[in-house]
């Protein structure tokens, strides 16, 4: 019995491919690869869920090129949304077609526009760009659409977040002899999912193994918190995480990990810190002590924890959300290790609640959101007081609703904001609107002078009497 072939010679590739694969030395096919280009291949339409760095470019750019004849009609059309990404598909493909000859040509914009026609117009097999620049061939009558049989839209995702999509709708539909059309994305919002319906015809989901397995089995919290408060909350988690814990504490810069291990020592807790700015021989010495338990709170920027390895991490807390879903995962993999078990907190002000959505989509993971966790038993006073965040309670124009137990019969709005403005020395633009019912009056103070103002008040009477001013939390 012969041997099932192994590597890229299970699929009997196109011989230019095979060779430039081999002159490469690429082995196995990435998972993506196994997944998308055998359906790819057959002509079917593929949405695939993979990252950079996963090998997507060859899932659809082997098919892509298997497809394409040397003809000097553009047979396929890459849509990327920036030029550095088409550059990149382009080079890559030039790279997997080995000695076949197809023109791949990449257009995109901020580059002389007159040479990339030229190019365009002296014929092109397969072309890789940016969709604004492809509309601007495309109109100058440069890049001619009818030949199209292969549609493609690499990390369709950020093209979205880029406002690209009227632009790729606008190509798509003039594809009129399109036959197959692959997609390919990191993540699915909504909107992506309605653009796959759109543009695909009874597809094949794939999707790249790496993403499914690289995510460890650990439970994974949000705490949704103002900036005012994460320290607060934090408290909370160290408070009852348990005397053996190990916790490590990820910020965004190397400030933040100062500033915090600063304030947690104010609080009693003693934390060092981790970041790229220390010598190697200290953060050495931070990483033996975290190993062998002298230490069990560490502050680190993602740099410095790069290649982190300490067994016994039971705690992992997102101080600061990373910008990147990626970098989430890596995070919180350094928990959990050897099947231990670990948890993981990650701390969202109101405008990052959608980064937690973004990063369960990509990761197809459920991290719900909690209050922090109660005090342990038998304790009254919080490690670290909770704050008033004027922050979060303000809206958009900065403004903080203020309710005073004054009606709307005993007083007249402009008695109301005179006093205030008299009493609190605040210029009057400081004041917002003021509305008034049968039982209370609601005064918008801006958020500067909220604290200030509201001690004022609470302090004197108002024609005799106290407003017991209250934020309005809405
Ligand atoms: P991509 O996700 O397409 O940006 O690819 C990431 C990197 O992996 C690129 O440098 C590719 O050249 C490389 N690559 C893609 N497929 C393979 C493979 N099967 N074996 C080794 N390297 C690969």
């Amino acid at each position: 019995m012969s041997a099932k072939p192994k590597g890229f010679d299970r699929w009997d590739l196109d011989s230019h491919i095979s060779r430039a694969i081999a002159e490469r030395g690429w082995e196995e096919p990435t998972e993506i690869q196994i997944e998308a280009i055998p359906h790819a291949r057959k002509g079917r339409d593929v949405v695939g869920q993979a990252r950079t760095g996963s090998g997507k470019t060859a899932a659809f750019g082997i098919p892509a090129i298997e497809r394409c004849s040397v003809l000097g009609k553009i047979q396929a059309i890459i849509l990327c949304p920036t030029r550095e990404l088409a550059v990149q598909v382009s080079e890559e493909m030039g790279i997997l077609q080995g000695e076949k000859g197809l023109k791949i040509e990449t257009v995109y914009g901020g580059t002389d526009i007159e040479k990339q026609a030229k190019r365009l117009d002296d014929g092109a097999d397969i072309v890789v760009g940016t969709p604004g620049r492809v509309i601007d061939m495309a109109k100058r009558g440069h890049l001619k659409m009818e030949s199209i049989a292969l549609f493609c839209l690499d990390e369709a995702d950020r093209m979205l977040d880029m406002g690209f999509f009227p632009d790729v709708l606008w190509i798509f539909e003039r594809t009129v002899n399109r036959e197959q059309t692959l997609l390919f994305s990191a993540t699915f919002p909504q909107e992506v999912l309605d653009a796959a319906e759109e543009f695909l015809n009874d597809p094949v989901h794939v999707m790249s193994e790496d993403l499914e397995v690289e995510v460890p089995e650990i439970e994974q919290f949000a705490i949704k918190i103002g900036r005012a408060n994460k320290l607060w909350a934090l408290g909370r988690i160290i408070g009852s995480s348990g005397s053996d814990s190990q916790i490590l504490i990820f910020t965004n810069t190397k400030r933040m990990v100062e500033l915090i291990v600063e304030r947690l020592g104010k609080f009693r807790f003693k934390a060092v810190g981790l970041h790229g700015d220390m010598p190697q021989s200290k953060r050495e010495r931070v990483l033996d002590s975290f190993r062998d338990g002298s230490e069990s709170i560490v502050v680190a920027t993602d740099v410095a924890a790069r290649g982190l390895d300490v067994d016994g991490i039971t705690h992992v807390v997102n101080y600061d959300l990373p910008d990147d879903s990626e970098v989430y995962v890596h995070r919180i993999g350094r928990t959990g290790r050897m099947g231990k078990k670990g948890e993981a907190w990650s701390f969202a002000t109101g405008s990052e609640v959608t980064m937690v959505d973004k990063i369960c989509s990509t990761w197809g993971l459920e991290i719900p959101f909690i209050e922090p966790p109660a005090l342990p038993e038998g304790r009254e006073r919080d490690f670290v007081p909770k704050r008033d965040d004027w922050d979060e309670v303000s809206d958009y124009f900065g403004m903080v609703r203020v309710s005073m137990k004054i009606n709307n019969s005993e007083t007249t709005k402009r008695e109301l904001v005179d006093w205030i403005v008299k009493e609190s020395r605040i210029p009057e633009i400081a004041i917002g609107e003021v509305t008034s019912d049968d039982e209370e009056t609601i005064v918008e103070v801006h958020v500067e002078k909220v604290a200030y103002v509201i001690d004022v008040i609470k302090g004197r009477e108002f024609q005799g009497r106290s407003l017991k001013p209250a934020i309005v939390n809405s």
